[in-house]
């Protein structure tokens, strides 16, 4: 199997999925090699350690965003976790609480499943975002009421970066007695997520946004909690009856050991990578004319590794294309994939069809180097000005 890596082709494409931490895939791998046992059996050593493996990095998780190891429960990522947050929460809604808020520019797996529940009957309202992506103040107000059951807002956007003020949505939640969701996937990387400390009920969190293996995550949920949700995936009631099935012992592992590194040093990573970033979009505007970013206008502003950016006239479907193998990064979501329609991000930042068909979305991380952006850089405009035909400068 050839290993891009390897091959040093470029890879910033870190918002669709980070690259495994190497401590972390070592620790898994001694795990497997060595351990069998299911960790939800009681009676003898083998289920012992494999429990005392999982509940060592339940509480892994648990410390990166300041809770506590039973406000954490594993899911498979963050998809099941936002099903399991809203149709939970719907399933034990009390009478009269009929109302779900959500952002217009939430993942899939937040408005699938509230559209979902739309046809059951709930009032869902998808409420505007302003140009930079942040929930219209106006609009949440308006919508604010005592039938509103659940909110759900990403804590950072995964297209476009934009760092949502959770704290004041989730005040204001807790004014009229809705409960608040965040999304926070992307929120792992993006910024510091001290859930304890903050009017926030339910937060789903995945594994491989944060460098530690696919297939595993998380919903927080808030202490006093539990009851308001009703459980989706029904069996042997493991983790307090809230999600059934055998939890994945070395996937549990890797996510602990992946929020331990986070713990250690996200903080100092987070501004590194901001940094690289910034001197990446320098780059790309002086070697690609008219290039312009989409979402906060503010660096600051969004997730420290994403840049959202349009090339005029430049259709990105075929510049990425052109720039195969070479440089990995998204037209749209990654998520989203194979969809040809613009991406309903885009849409709702109040950016026309022509220009979201000519953005992409260039996402840094951990691994990411000066020379990566610096190549990176060439490759983008050398392939602009081939798709274009026209003006650009070549650096
Ligand atoms: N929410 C957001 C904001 C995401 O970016 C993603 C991943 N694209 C998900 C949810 C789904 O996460 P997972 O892959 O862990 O199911």
């Amino acid at each position: 199997v050839r290993s891009p890596r390897e091959e040093s082709l470029i890879y910033l494409d870190f918002q669709a999925s980070t690259p495994i931490d190497t401590s972390v895939a070592d620790t898994m791998c001694e795990w497997i090699r060595s351990h069998s046992g299911n960790p939800h059996s009681s009676e003898h050593a083998f289920g012992w350690a494999a429990r005392d493996a999982v509940e060592n990095a339940r509480a892994s998780v648990a410390i990166l965003v300041d809770s506590l190891p039973d406000d954490i429960i594993f899911t498979s990522g963050a998809t099941e976790a936002n099903n399991l947050a809203i149709f939970g929460a719907a399933e034990r809604a009390a009478p009269g609480r009929d109302t779900i808020l959500v952002s217009a520019i939430e993942h899939a797996s937040i408005l699938e499943p509230v559209r979902k529940l739309s046809r059951r009957g709930f009032n869902v309202v998808e409420l505007p975002v302003d140009a930079e992506g942040r929930l219209h103040a106006w609009a949440f107000e308006q919508a604010m009421s005592e039938r509103v059951l659940l909110v759900s807002v990403a804590a950072v956007n995964n297209e476009v970066g934009t760092l949502q003020d959770i704290q004041s949505i989730g005040a204001r939640c807790q004014s009229v007695g809705a409960l608040f969701h965040t999304d926070a996937a992307q929120a792992l990387t993006g910024c510091a997520l001290p859930l304890g400390a903050l009017p926030i009920d339910f937060a789903s969190l995945s594994s491989h946004k944060a460098h530690g293996p696919a297939g595993i995550g998380a919903l927080y949920v808030a202490p006093n909690r539990v009851d308001r949700l009703a459980p989706q995936v029904l069996g042997g009631a493991q983790q307090l009856g809230l999600r059934s099935g055998t939890l994945p012992t070395a996937l549990c592992i890797g996510f602990g050991r992946a929020c331990e590194l986070l713990t250690a040093g996200g903080a100092t990573e987070r501004l590194r990578v901001a940094s690289l970033r910034d001197r990446f979009w320098q780059m790309l505007q002086s070697a690609i004319p008219g290039a312009a970013l989409n979402g906060p206008t503010t660096l600051a502003s969004r997730h420290p590794g994403n840049l959202n950016v349009a090339f005029p006239d430049v259709d990105a479907r075929d510049l990425i294309q052109r720039i195969q193998p070479e440089l990995a990064y998204s037209t749209g979501s990654a998520c989203h994939s194979g969809s040809e329609e613009p991406s309903h991000v885009l849409t709702a930042l109040g950016l026309d069809e022509q220009r979201a068909r000519s953005s992409l979305r260039l996402s840094l991380g951990r691994q990411t180097t000066v020379e990566e952006v610096e190549r990176a850089t060439q490759l983008l405009s050398q392939a602009a000005l081939r798709t274009v035909g026209s003006n650009y400068a070549l650096p």
